[in-house]
């Protein structure tokens, strides 16, 4: 007998320590296991102007099922995931602060397994300046082509100028920084 309850003891120990190795794993992935996740951001890349232009778009792959955010988030931002997660048509989620542990401010997740390897980005893309300071969303072919190679999260933002957009006068919006001596 001595050696079942011995068993038995390293059985619940195991289960326990178990227990709790998931209970940290959801605290870092803001009340989900890891391989559910298919995107994150960290506090100060949530903060980031860039971060909604990033979420737009990833927020079109289809395995998403909830965006969740610490509830310590401005609100401000915390009501544009709102609408981001509204028009993605997947749930959004607060999570509080203290039931969370860890840099990670936001995470988009599937209701299943899904074994992203990278959901983390090292370097959050950036729009260059010369595109930031743009006279307008129009951009000509060949700043478009720029645009595309360079920072590719952020071709939705803008507009190639086409046939029509011409002929009511629209003009690339960074050749305009050009032809105003503003040199980039
Ligand atoms: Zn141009």
């Amino acid at each position: 007998m001595q050696f079942e309850s011995e068993l038995e003891k390293y059985t619940t120990m195991g289960l326990t320590g178990g227990f709790e190795i998931k209970g940290e794993e959801k605290k870092h992935w803001l009340g989900d296991y890891r391989e559910r996740i298919v995107f994150a951001l960290l506090e100060e890349q949530v903060m980031k102007k860039e971060a909604l232009t990033i979420l737009k778009e990833k927020v079109t792959d289809k395995r998403i099922d909830k965006l969740v955010i610490r509830n310590d988030i401005p609100e401000m931002i915390r009501d544009k995931m709102m609408d981001i997660a509204k028009m993605a048509d997947i749930t959004y989620k607060e999570i509080e602060k203290d039931d969370t542990a860890g840099p990670i401010a936001l995470t988009l997740a599937s209701k299943e397994a899904v074994e992203v390897d990278n959901v983390i980005m090292d370097n959050m893309p950036n729009l260059p300046e010369k595109f930031k300071r743009s006279k307008n969303k129009y951009l000509c072919e060949e700043h478009m082509e720029e645009l595309k190679k360079e920072a590719p999260y952020f071709v939705n933002e803008f507009k190639e100028v086409n046939f029509f957009d011409k002929l009511t006068g629209e003009k690339c919006g960074v050749c305009e920084l050009k032809n105003n001596g503003i040199m980039m």
